[in-house]
């Protein structure tokens, strides 16, 4: 279960306007490809481990990345709206355990709506400003 967790995507001229790929030790540390397209991890930094059981974290600390800026303006300003956005989804998935005996009693068989909820928890959408 993975509850309080941001994942930021983006679209091709986003990635290369804001992480710049390419760009040497300009690039964005935290810009990954993954299977639905460009992520940024700065909000995941210790999630996503190679093959060496390393997160890109201890491999930028380390200084074994190419790539050495550490996220952009567009990507910081979203802090406090990111654990504000997440605290309230969090929220909301208790108040429905709170009046939803299924979900109370069966933490692996959540009703449709427990689900939702929680996957939202999960994966809070952030529009850009
Ligand atoms: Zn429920």
């Amino acid at each position: 279960m993975r509850i309080g967790t941001v994942s930021i995507h983006l679209e091709d001229k986003e990635a290369s306007e804001l992480c710049r790929p390419g760009a040497g030790a300009d690039t964005c540390i935290w810009l990954v490809m993954g299977q639905d397209g460009w992520e940024c991890l700065y909000y995941n930094r210790a999630e996503g481990r190679n093959l060496l059981g390393e997160t890109l974290e201890e491999k930028w600390k380390a200084g074994n990345t190419v790539a050495k800026r550490d996220g952009c303006d567009e990507v910081k300003q979203f802090g406090d709206d990111i654990s504000f956005i997440v605290l309230e989804k969090i929220k909301k998935f208790h108040a429905h355990l709170d009046i939803c005996e299924q979900c109370r009693n069966h933490p692996f068989g959540l009703c449709s709506e427990g689900a939702l909820l929680l996957k939202d928890a999960g994966e809070p959408t952030i529009k850009r400003r």
